[in-house]
């Protein structure tokens, strides 16, 4: 049985989404919920799935690898949000379907030897940009988004799926506006003469992801709404 307020929360989210994309005049089903499980036990995030949850996002490594057997590896598409390091770049590509922090050549051609060894499921990427360039976010800058998007489209085993960004916190969630905004130009940019289908916008999380879907995100990250 679902937890009835996951399930009341997940609602609202998803009611919020709609809402947001109607004033956008979007189509609320271009946008993707990624449920953000960090620090969430396997029971839990079963509840979510129980709610028809269908992607679960995580940002470490090492937490995915102790829960995702008591959830399955194939019951949802997994996401990794958070920073990713070199070395655990072999795990993540067996964790993973997609990763959206992807902000390094050398991380790139990690993943890409990486990939090879997994043939029968091609890894999805986002590139990460820093687009307010905090000195604490993880990210490339916007001048270095289109060179990391070339490398993964020259590789054998990865695909390009768009661009994710980081709104530096407030309590405002205007302030995030131009943020992503900026992330949207980019893509828009970088569409141009690199790839004709639909690139992701990942962008939006519990404080700004209405925010966000009226500036043309198609997944939101959201965490502390659902579990709260
Ligand atoms: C934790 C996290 C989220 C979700 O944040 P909430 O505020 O809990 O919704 C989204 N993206 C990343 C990269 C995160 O680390």
């Amino acid at each position: 049985m679902a937890h009835p307020k996951v399930r009341d929360n997940l609602q609202r989210v998803r009611e919020r989404i709609a809402a947001a994309a109607g004033r956008a005049g979007r189509d609320p089903a271009e946008v993707r919920l990624v449920c953000v499980t960090k620090g969430i036990p396997a029971e839990r995030i079963r509840e979510a799935i129980a709610c028809g949850v269908g992607e679960i996002g995580e940002n470490r490594v090492q937490e995915t690898r102790e829960k995702q057997p008591a959830i399955g590896r194939e019951a949802v598409r997994w996401h990794l949000v958070g920073h990713l390091q070199r070395n655990k770049a072999r795990l993540a590509v067996e964790l993973f379907d997609l990763i959206h922090s992807v902000d390094s050549l050398e991380l790139i051609e990690e993943l890409e030897r990486q990939a090879g060894n997994r043939a029968e499921r091609e890894l999805e990427l986002l590139v990460q940009v820093n687009v307010s360039g905090e000195a604490t976010k993880h990210g490339c800058g916007p001048e270095e988004a289109r060179r990391l998007a070339e490398a993964i489209l020259r590789s054998r085993h990865l695909r390009w799926a768009g661009l994710m960004t980081m709104a530096p916190f407030a309590e405002d969630p205007e302030r995030a506006r131009p943020v992503f905004r900026q992330l949207r130009l980019l893509r828009d940019r970088l569409r141009e003469g690199l790839r004709d289908s639909p690139l992701h916008l990942s962008m939006g999380m519990s404080q700004d992801f209405e925010v966000a879907v009226e500036e043309g995100a198609t997944i939101v990250r959201v965490g502390s709404a659902i579990f709260q």
